[in-house]
């Protein structure tokens, strides 16, 4: 070993603590956009999208829905809120 090498090996040992808690970062951050990228399913039209998607309540309790039924849903959580005040 050279002693360049034995520098860069203190180097990296003496930052082993900052490197792993920077890959664990990356590895948070991987997560996220994996899930991001995944697709789900809408329970109320059943197509598949990519997102987080929205709550769906008060169309459907359970799961996720698209954008597009979002816009019903939030249509429908306004009405059923005009209906509460009456
Ligand atoms: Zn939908």
């Amino acid at each position: 070993m050279t002693v360049i090498e034995m520098r860069t090996m203190e180097t990296v040992c003496s930052n082993l603590p900052r490197i792993s808690s920077m890959l664990g970062r990356i590895a948070n951050e991987m997560k996220r956009i994996a899930d991001e990228l995944e697709t789900k399913t809408c329970c109320i039209c059943g197509k598949s999208f990519k997102g987080h998607g929205h709550n769906p309540h008060p169309v459907e309790i359970e799961g996720v829905c698209c954008d597009e039924c979002n816009a019903k849903v939030v249509v429908k959580r306004i009405k059923q809120l005009e209906s509460e005040v009456e």
